[in-house]
């Protein structure tokens, strides 16, 4: 991944923040992006540090840098794409990612849910897509990598805005897979299972109020759901992405890729 240049959507935390860190550690240009400035900012310092300390890689300074943006918000896109590009000359590659649509089962949620989830987990997507996508074509190479959720492949219970919404991500990959891959880029997307992050404890709090059950017995009821026995790692996601976006896995695209320790049921 040396000198590619990436754009990581949703990296102050959890499985963005760990992709942005392994894309670094692997020589590439990062953006990161999120909408907390204070912690965009922590975030970007933090990583720096432990580039330059422990893996005594004084480059990343050169290397990264940070665009305060919320991606429902199509100026903040704009503002993330151009700062990039001001730096550092093209995008090669995208992570679409952001917080998750908000839990609920569907007597409980409004339009304006409806339409927020449309807004956070589609447009972000289709809205980055298109403005990265010419520099793509131009250089005739790209990755896009789309962090969804297992629940594309089976709905989750009080999950009902991700259950739907996020599978118009994936035809959206699919399709722009077939019609873009005469241009050397790639389309794909992450599938996560339960990963441990700030959004697993935030549904993990939403599941014992709606139970009356502790959050330690909620986190226990989703490890019960996972063959291997334990949440994933932010690593774990972040190993397969850097997979993703490398040369190596230029023959891939249009796939939807779990990441689950076994949890979704079914064959194919
Ligand atoms: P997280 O809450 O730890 O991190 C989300 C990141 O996105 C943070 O940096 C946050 O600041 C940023 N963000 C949130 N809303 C944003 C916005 N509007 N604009 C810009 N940045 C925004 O979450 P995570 O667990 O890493 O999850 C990432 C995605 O993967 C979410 O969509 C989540 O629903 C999905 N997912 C998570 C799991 C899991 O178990 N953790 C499983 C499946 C899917």
């Amino acid at each position: 991944m040396k000198d590619k240049v990436a754009i990581v959507c949703g990296s102050s935390s959890g499985m963005g923040r760990a992709i942005a860190q392994e894309f670094l550690m692997r020589g590439a240009k990062v953006t990161l992006c999120a909408r907390d400035e204070k912690k965009l900012f922590d975030t970007m310092q933090a990583l720096t540090y432990m580039a330059v300390n422990e893996a005594k890689d004084k480059s990343v300074t050169m290397r990264i840098i940070a665009v305060p943006g919320d991606v429902c918000k199509p100026n903040d896109l704009k503002r993330v794409v151009e700062e990039t590009v001001d730096a550092f000359g093209t995008v090669h590659i995208l992570v679409n990612n952001a917080g998750g649509p908000k839990a609920g089962y569907f007597e409980e949620l409004s339009d304006e849910d409806w339409y927020n989830t449309v807004n956070l987990t589609l447009m972000s997507a289709v809205r980055m897509i298109r403005l990265v996508s010419p520099y793509m074509k131009k250089q005739k190479w790209g990755r896009i990598i789309n962090i969804t959720s297992m629940s594309v492949k089976q709905p989750i219970d009080n999950l009902i805005l991700s259950n739907s919404i996020r599978l118009a991500v994936v035809g959206l990959a699919k399709t722009l897979a077939i019609q873009w891959a005469k241009y050397g880029i790639t389309i794909n997307n992450i599938a996560p299972g339960p990963i441990r992050t700030e959004r697993i404890e935030e549904l993990a709090n939403a599941k014992a109020e709606k139970e009356g059950i502790s959050y330690e017995e909620a986190i226990k009821a989703w490890i019960k759901e996972v063959p291997m026995g334990r949440l994933g790692k932010v690593e774990e996601v972040a190993k397969l992405a850097a997979f993703l976006a490398s040369e190596d896995a230029s023959f891939i695209t249009g796939a939807t890729i779990q990441i689950d320790g076994g949890a979704i049921r079914f064959v194919l």
